[in-house]
């Protein structure tokens, strides 16, 4: 990247602006300005150096001169004074109110202007008062709701996705190998364990200076708050809300300092209480046995004084990983080059934002062997879903680049599974997919007997090929509907359908304790990305962090599987 933010950041401001401009009652026409070059940009296959490089910037459909100026502006400067003019125009806290599940821009607008309220506080108090429930447009019910999105928002408030956490230790740590003398740096903590959720970020530092890096960490630009300020630990509350330390130690130290931060405290205790059977001393610091330091050049060596095989820093959790590497060595975890094909990819057929051209070449170009098209079904009405003459249409459309392209298209669905457990087209046209994804989009709010039934009926469809996101969780936004896991899985092994690991950050289901169950069963997992934009196919790489947690191999997992394997795997399904 050589502009000063990304795309997301200009697709994030420019959704700002259209609620604000939402906010100060604006006409909808210049609010729908902003929603639709934010699509535009979403839906574009480039990254916005190239946009701005070759001049395409000012061509995508729904951006003007105006837009334009506003995007260069965040391009060149990091900042738009447009954008910046406009947010001070109300209160900071009044942001926290998009935050809360159930709550749009149309809504706090409504709350803002009849009931003054500036904040999550406020709307607490406001339900709690009986408020909301005589305002037009809420009534009791809503008010209801509105309160466990409340309640949601305190109790995920200081919780972050690890996707966004990611891009804020890259930023820090990006900046901090900026400074001079850095010698070895590392992202310790919950982050190098892949965990869904994510407190805060813990970086280890050695430095030929280590006060002037702390020095420089206390003034990095995006700090709203500093904590402590020390010459070997420091910390900080960034814009964004989050906490990060920083620790420096010797070269010497660094493994052991590494090998303690990454934790989790859990895994630490246990390890501790084994050393200490062998009169082992272990810290932050080093491996002692009396005085007298070990000398530990990496983690494996630590590992390996304890009598202990390695252990990767995902399955660091004290879930039985210390008993296993007791004994023998991990199993090799799936890594990310091994993924040899994706399945769930949508298109602008359903409510993709990229063709199905661009995401197949997309595919291609990343070097994978297949990818399997799965936009919506019928039923799924919110999200454009395709009924059987669009479905058909697109299959000849496949066909078409299939001749085009090297990479093989796998003609598939993700087919709504509806109350009764029916799939969402007849079962002569599920006989012609390649592949077919069951999942739940709505209808959440049914017993957990009821849930599990429905979703065993549909695995029991022959054509059935994938349970897609099992619990339907969005995470930090929305709880998993109430489900019987251990029965889905049971039903995956009889049936032989493949549990989804969906990769998106958001989701991030199968969850990786889960994974593992699976796994003992011998249940496949499929790694899949849910893209609905070129972008959307990075993803995998969440879900690898998970799958990894959740002790996957290679042989584990369905996308794994070379291309000539996969075809025999969904043939048999039929
Ligand atoms: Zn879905
Ligand atoms: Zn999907």
């Amino acid at each position: 990247m050589t502009g000063q933010v990304d795309k997301n950041k200009v697709i994030a401001v420019l959704e700002e602006i259209a609620i604000l401009l939402e906010l100060k009652n604006e006409i909808v026409f210049k609010v729908r300005a902003y929603e639709n070059a934010a699509r535009a940009l979403e839906g574009s296959p480039r990254d916005l150096d190239e946009l701005v490089e070759t001049g395409e910037l000012s061509k995508l459909k729904g951006i003007g001169a105006h837009l334009e100026a506003i995007i260069l502006d965040l391009y060149r400067n990091g900042r738009s004074v447009e954008y910046e003019t406009m947010r001070r125009e109300f209160p900071d806290t009044l942001f926290e109110l998009f935050r809360v599940p159930g709550l749009g821009a149309k809504r706090i607008k409504v709350l803002y202007e009849k009931l003054k309220i500036k904040s999550v506080a406020d709307l607490e108090k406001a339900c709690l008062e009986n408020r909301l429930s005589a305002l037009e447009g809420f009534g009791a019910k809503s008010q209801g709701k509105i309160l466990l999105g409340v309640l949601h928002f305190k109790k995920s408030r200081g919780h972050f996705r690890i996707d966004f956490a990611e891009h804020e230790s890259g930023k820090i740590s990006g900046y901090l190998r900026g400074q001079k003398g850095i010698m070895k740096m590392e992202v310790a903590g919950s982050i190098r364990r892949r965990k869904e959720i994510v407190k805060d970020i813990d970086i280890l530092v050695s430095a030929q200076n280590p006060q002037a890096i702390h020095d420089a960490f206390v003034r990095y630009p995006e700090t709203e708050s500093v904590i402590a300020h020390g010459d070997t630990k420091s910390g900080i509350v960034l814009k964004s809300g989050m906490n990060c330390d920083l620790r420096t130690v010797s070269v010497k130290e660094f493994p052991c300092a590494l090998y303690y931060f990454t934790g989790s405290k859990e895994h630490n205790v246990a390890v501790r209480t084994l050393a200490k059977k062998q009169s082992i001393k272990i810290n932050e610091y080093g491996l002692f046995k009396g005085k007298k330091v070990i000398p530990c050049p990496d983690e494996a060596a630590i590992f390996k004084m304890l009598g202990l095989h390695f252990i990767p820093p995902e399955l660091r959790e004290n879930d039985g990983e210390i008993e296993f590497a007791g004994k023998k060595p991990i199993p090799p975890l799936i890594e990310e080059n091994e993924i040899r094909g994706l399945l769930h990819v949508h298109t602008t057929a359903s409510d993709g934002v990229a063709s199905l051209e661009d995401m197949v070449r997309a595919c291609e170009e990343k070097g994978y062997a297949y990818v399997g098209i799965s936009d919506h079904s019928q039923s799924a009405r919110y999200a454009n879903g395709l009924d059987m003459a669009r479905l058909k249409k697109q299959w000849k459309e496949i066909d078409q680049w299939q001749k085009k392209f090297k990479i093989r298209i796998f003609k598939g669905i993700e087919s709504d599974i509806r109350a009764d457990g029916r799939l969402d087209y007849p079962d002569a046209v599920l006989a012609e997919l390649d592949f077919v994804i069951g999942a739940i989009h709505g209808g959440f709010q049914m017993s957990e007997k009821e849930m599990t039934e429905r979703i065993r009926r549909a695995m029991e469809n022959k054509f059935m090929t994938v349970l897609a996101h099992p619990t339907g969780r969005l995470l930090l936004e929305r709880e998993p509907y109430a489900v019987d896991l251990m029965k889905l899985i049971d039903c995956a092994e009889k049936c032989g359908i493949v549990m989804e690991l969906n990769a998106h950050p958001s989701r991030l289901d199968l969850d990786w304790r889960m994974c593992r169950v699976a796994k003992s069963k011998g249940v496949t997992v499929g790694i899949h990305p849910d893209a609905h934009s070129v972008e959307g196919l990075d993803v995998i790489r969440y879900g690898i962090g998970i799958a990894r947690k959740g002790w996957l191999e290679k042989k584990d997992v369905l996308n794994a599987l070379s291309l000539a394997k996969v075809e025999a795997f969904l043939k048999k399904r039929k």
